[in-house]
């Protein structure tokens, strides 16, 4: 979720009964300026996008370290003229297939592993997803899924229900029963450090008491804090899962299309081939895409038991931006500039530890990073209020981070793909400055 959209809840006040005309328009301009105060303590009005930056009202330009959704920049000259380009000739769905989304199927199935190539277009990542726990749960005819702590997984009813970001921050609204919960194999916190296949045991435990219709996971946990899952932790809970007769599901909707450098999956990095894919934000480069992708095997046992129909998923100005979107990421070899901008900024970051002390850990692959901050680090204790003032910081001089993790002292970094060594390095010396 990006923090920049969180809404600060109006403070609760008496009601005054409403006198006027006037009276009802002074409410009005209150209530637009409660949806107005953004996260920062200086909301930021953003009027435009160029590659890596933002530009604001007063023409100041920022580093946006925080898109991972326009993947190959803000306004991308290829995207914007498949846009205008398909707008202009047929720009809805109708009844019958048109000759983008043949072609965009097959090219985003092109770059998944045999068997993956079935894929289902939705509108977003969180469609995706519910998709997904449809697919399994028809599948298997079971109703649980297994996810792991601090997980999101998107902002529908059936999401809310299993992601435990969501019910741990909003309070109130625990987990739902449809879903049981693993610990994170966090190399750096948990309580078998990188040793992947002891965290994987607990997934073996859970699907003996209630095998699951579905494991679903990110490949690198975002708002856990951008964690590096343990080696061997996949492999181990793939092979539990899929003992007891369920389907793993790899969310790929933020780590996924190449920011991880080394593949264009982030869940190939570890050696496995899920059952079922979900797809989100950066496929669209900010317009509203997301895919399921899945196996013939998978399919044909969902198609038979269920029907899937989306008014807009899939419509033509969607797969014209998608196939521009890929091919932006094909021909400007971008996920290669992923890998040597990624472990450039990466090395920045990990000298900047050896000089501030707050900073406990340096993780991530490729663009896809994440700095935890601690106050201290022997205990490891971690430290939001340093990270909420470094944000601030490096936003004043024109850098753009977000926080996230369990107590949100985990400075994220994941900027569109096409940053510069330049631009990294800027950032490192902002950030240095910031944390001084
Ligand atoms: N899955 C993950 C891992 C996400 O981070 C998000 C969004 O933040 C979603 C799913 C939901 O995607 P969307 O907001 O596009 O519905």
């Amino acid at each position: 979720p990006n923090p920049n959209l969180v809404l600060r809840a109006p403070e609760p006040t008496a009601v005054d009964p409403v006198r006027s005309a006037a009276d009802i328009a002074a409410r009005r301009r209150t209530n637009l300026s409660t949806a107005l105060s953004l996260s920062y303590a200086e909301p930021l009005h953003i009027v435009a996008g160029e590659g890596a930056e933002l530009i604001d009202a007063d023409g100041r330009r920022y580093l946006d370290l925080v898109n991972n959704v326009c993947h190959v920049g803000h306004c991308h000259p290829r995207v914007v003229e498949a846009l205008s380009a398909q707008a202009a000739v047929l720009n809805t769905n109708t009844r019958y297939l048109h000759a983008g989304i043949t072609e965009y199927a097959r090219r985003l199935a092109a770059t998944f592993p045999d068997p993956l190539n079935v894929v289902l277009l939705t509108n977003s990542g969180s469609e995706a997803n519910d998709l997904a726990l449809r697919l399994a749960r028809t599948a298997t005819g079971r109703e649980h899924a297994l996810v792991l702590d601090w997980a999101y997984h998107g902002n529908l009813s059936s999401l809310i229900e299993i992601s435990p970001y969501k019910f741990n921050r909003a309070g109130g609204t625990g987990p739902g029963e449809r879903v049981r919960i693993c610990p994170v194999p966090d190399p750096y916190r948990g309580e078998f450090g990188g040793d992947g296949p002891r965290y994987a045991a607990e997934v073996a435990v859970q699907c003996a008491e209630l095998p699951p219709a579905a494991f679903i996971h990110e490949s690198i946990p975002g708002c856990a804090g951008q964690l590096e899952l343990a080696d061997g932790y996949l492999e181990a809970a793939y092979a539990a899962v899929r003992e007891a007769g369920g389907l793993c599901i790899a969310d790929e909707v933020q780590c996924g299309f190449g920011r991880v450098g080394t593949h264009m999956w982030a869940f190939e990095a570890h050696g496995v081939v899920p059952d079922v894919v979900t797809l989100g934000k950066p496929i669209g480069n900010g317009h509203p895409i997301g895919a399921v992708v899945t196996t013939p095997q998978v399919a044909r046992r969902f198609v038979t038991g269920m029907e899937y129909f989306n008014t807009f998923a899939g419509n033509p100005v969607s797969c014209a931006v998608g196939l521009a979107v890929l091919d932006a990421v094909e021909d400007e070899r971008l996920m290669a500039n992923a890998a040597t901008v990624g472990a450039h900024f990466k090395d920045g970051l990990t000298a900047l530890a050896e000089r501030h002390e707050v900073i406990g850990d340096v993780r991530g692959r490729g663009l896809f990073l994440g700095v935890e901050l601690v106050s201290d680090r022997r205990s490891k204790e971690p430290d939001a209020a340093t990270a909420r003032r470094v944000v601030e910081a490096a936003k004043r001089e024109g850098v753009l981070l977000s926080t996230d993790g369990p107590a949100d002292n985990v400075l994220k970094i994941k900027p569109p793909v096409v940053l510069t060594a330049d631009q990294a390095d800027r950032a490192v010396s902002v950030l240095d400055r910031a944390l001084r």
